[in-house]
Order: structure tokens, then C-alpha cells, then sequence
């Protein structure tokens, strides 16, 4: 078949009409599950996402391809650059999948004249995994990803939808999940509220689309993850025999030399520079770098001080200054004996204390306040107080 002469690790059609899935959409978005992510909720998106044929008129198939991303991986480079969910790891896959999808288009093309064959990944209102579950390439698991038993969940998928009547495949004639519930335990944030009901705003969202603060008390179990989450499949049983990427422009980038606290150091075009068509971007330089000061304030390392201690009086944006707080505090924390309570002699306190008095936003001092007053609540007295200079004489920035 064309499809997997192109790479594409499987192939299935699928008939059209009401997906199940669809129910399941609208209860998550009426929960309110999606966060920030507004657009999920508009009109116009569940219009298109319940009617594919508001799409493409006329449409009569749903061709769903799977392709394996899962990259060779590297320990020691988790150790040095935190974890990278492994689907982000190398090129952006909306290139690739878009390079293939498109060739698969013209072959569809040349194969029935006349016809329109549209293609999609992850790149607009389109129920995935509902189609791709219908086409026979796999069940939906607890942890709401598709799973095939022949390639665990480690694969992107895209759909061409075409205008013209195709043979469809059998769905599975059941789900494999059975008693297994290891992804609603596993996961760090617990974000997989249920079996099949994830709440996208305890998920990798976190790390990718949030634009603000990582809400506070979810920190310490994002982990040293930096971008999205792969906790619920890597337990995933069914995972223990999926193959590896064949698509090279899916494996790992090397980032040699590179360290998570050297990543502190990026400027906007160092960052654009470094994750050029790398998923990574979509977090933005400033959500990227908060999410390298939560991991590093989850290490707990003393020998990140130095590289936080200027993030958190150079950075530009009171977003990373304001998690490079949380990360000072949160090692502080560990360092034990008199070293933490040396007061002045302390770099991290120091570098604290002159945030929490003299920094230009206001949430960067109150980071640094709470940070202060998680050492040793006296310090929160005294800001209360105002025997510190509670508010700046100047904005430093
Ligand atoms: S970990 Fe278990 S319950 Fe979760 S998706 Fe995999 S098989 Fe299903």
C-alpha cells in the first residue's frame, strides 16, 4: 500500500458517520478540561469537529495513517537537559507528517480523478483518535491516547479525508486496557482523573500551552519534565515492544554542550535559533525557561544557584524571574545545617532578599517573598512589617 511505502508505520480507512468520540469531546470541554486552550470550546470548532463534512462536502472516507516517532533514547541526555516528551525530541512533526500526508494526497489524487482529498495533522478540528480508532489502528486506553497492539502508543497520526467512497476497515473488536490501570496511578499530576477523562489543565499543558504561572502547588510534581509528559505511556504495558522511529527527522537532536542551566542564558534569538523547526517553540522562550527553573528547583541542586540567581536578576521576563524564585527557595530549602540560615552570606537569599525588595513586578517580589518565608517565616514578618523596603524606590527594569 502507498501509505506505508511513504513511511507511514499503518494505514486503516474508516467509514464516516457520529463518532462516539464526540460525546466524549463535549463532556471534557463542558467539564471545563481544556484550560486556556478557549478555541477548543468555540462554535465553529465543535461544529467542524462533530461534522467533518462541514470540511470537505461530500465526504465519504477518512483515511487514518499512524506513524512511530518514539526516538532512540539517551540517559545522560535527560540527566543534563531535564526530560523532553519523546514526540518533541526531534523535527517538528507537523513538517513531517505534512510532507507524507501531502504525498499521499497527490497519490489519492492521481488514483481517483476529479476527487478531493483533504489532510490533517494535528492541524485543525478533526477527532483524531475517534477516526483512527474507527479505521482499525487501535483502541482508545485510560489514559485517552490511542494504543495498537502492535505499536504500543508511540505514533502520531494524520487523516485524509476524501470525497470519494473507499472500502473501510473493521474497528478492533474491543479494547485492551482490561484491569490494567497503571497510567491513572503513574501519573505525576494526576491528571488522568478517571479512566478516559484527562483534565488537559494537569497535563503536559502545563509545560506547552500554558502562558502564565505554573499554578504553585503543581511544581514539585511537574518533575524535571520541560516539555509535555510521558509518564502514562511509558508504564503503558503495551509499550514494551514498540518499535523505534524509522523516520530520521524524528530522532533525537543532539543539543551537545547544552545543560539545563545554560539554557537559562538563551535570549529570544539564541531560543528561535536553538529549537528552529523543533516543537519546542510552541512553549515560547519565556515558557520554556520557567519550565528549566521548575525542573532545576525540583533537582534541588545547589550547583544551579549561580545560573537562577542571574536569571532571576537579569531575565527579562517576570515570568522566568518570578519560577527562578521558586527555584532559589526550593534549593535553599534542601541546603542543610547553617549554610541555609547564613543570612547575608547566603547568595541565594541575598539574591532573594534584593528581588523581594527591589524587582519591578510585583509578582517576582511576591515569588521571592514566599520563597523567604518558606526558609524562615521571620522574613515574612518583617516584609508585612515594612522593615524592609517592602515596595521598590525605582523599577529596576
Ligand atoms: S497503562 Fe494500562 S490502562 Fe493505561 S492505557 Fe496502558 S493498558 Fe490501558
Amino acid at each position: 500500500m502507498r501509505a506505508l511505502e511513504l513511511g507511514f508505520s499503518a494505514v486503516g480507512i474508516a467509514s464516516v458517520g457520529p463518532l462516539e468520540a464526540r460525546l466524549h469531546y463535549e463532556a471534557w470541554l463542558a467539564a471545563g478540561r481544556h484550560g486556556e486552550m478557549a478555541y477548543l470550546a468555540s462554535e465553529k470548532h465543535r461544529r467542524r469537529r462533530a461534522h467533518p463534512e462541514a470540511i470537505l462536502r461530500d465526504l465519504q472516507a477518512v483515511v487514518c495513517v499512524a506513524l512511530c516517532h518514539d526516538p532512540d533514547r539517551d540517559p545522560g541526555r535527560e540527566g543534563r537537559l531535564g526530560r523532553i516528551a519523546r514526540y518533541a525530541a526531534g523535527e517538528d512533526y507537523h513538517g513531517v507528517m505534512r510532507d507524507k500526508l501531502r504525498a499521499l494526497q497527490r497519490f489519492v489524487r492521481e488514483l481517483l480523478p476529479g476527487s478531493r482529498a483533504l489532510w490533517y495533522s494535528d492541524t485543525g478540528a478533526i477527532l483524531e483518535r475517534g477516526w483512527a480508532e474507527r479505521a482499525g489502528l487501535g483502541w482508545i486506553g485510560k489514559h485517552s491516547g490511542l494504543i495498537s497492539q502492535q505499536f504500543g502508543s508511540w505514533f502520531l497520526l494524520g487523516e485524509l479525508l476524501v470525497d470519494r467512497p473507499l472500502e473501510p476497515d473493521p474497528p478492533l473488536a474491543r479494547e485492551h486496557c482490561g484491569t490494567c490501570a497503571r497510567c491513572l496511578a503513574a501519573c505525576p499530576t494526576g491528571a488522568i482523573v478517571g479512566p478516559y477523562q484527562v483534565d488537559a489543565r494537569r497535563f503536559s499543558y502545563l509545560t506547552i500551552e500554558l502562558r502564565g504561572p505554573i499554578p504553585i502547588e503543581l511544581r514539585p510534581l511537574v518533575g524535571d519534565w520541560i516539555f509535555g509528559c510521558d509518564v502514562c505511556q511509558e508504564v503503558c504495558p503495551w509499550n514494551r515492544f514498540a518499535p523505534p522511529a524509522r523516520e530520521a527527522r524524528l530522532h533525537a537532536r543532539a543539543l551537545e554542550g547544552w545543560t539545563l542551566e545554560r539554557f537559562l542564558g538563551l535570549d529570544e534569538a539564541e531560543f528561535a535559533q536553538l529549537f528552529h523547526q523543533s516543537p519546542i517553540r510552541r512553549a515560547q522562550r519565556s515558557g520554556f525557561l520557567r519550565n528549566v527553573c521548575v525542573a532545576l528547583g525540583n533537582r534541588g541542586e545547589p550547583a544551579a544557584a549561580s545560573a537562577l540567581e542571574r536569571a532571576l536578576e537579569r531575565d527579562p521576563e517576570p515570568l522566568v524571574r518570578s519560577h527562578a524564585a521558586w527555584a532559589l527557595g526550593e534549593i535553599a530549602r534542601r541546603v542543610k545545617g547553617e549554610e541555609a540560615t547564613a543570612g547575608a552570606r547566603n547568595p541565594m537569599l541575598a539574591a532573594l532578599r534584593r528581588a523581594a525588595e527591589t524587582d519591578a513586578a510585583p509578582e517576582v517580589r511576591e515569588e521571592a517573598r514566599a520563597a523567604l518565608s518558606m526558609l524562615n517565616p521571620d522574613e515574612a514578618t518583617s516584609f508585612r512589617s515594612g522593615s524592609r523596603q517592602g515596595t521598590p524606590a525605582a523599577p529596576r527594569r
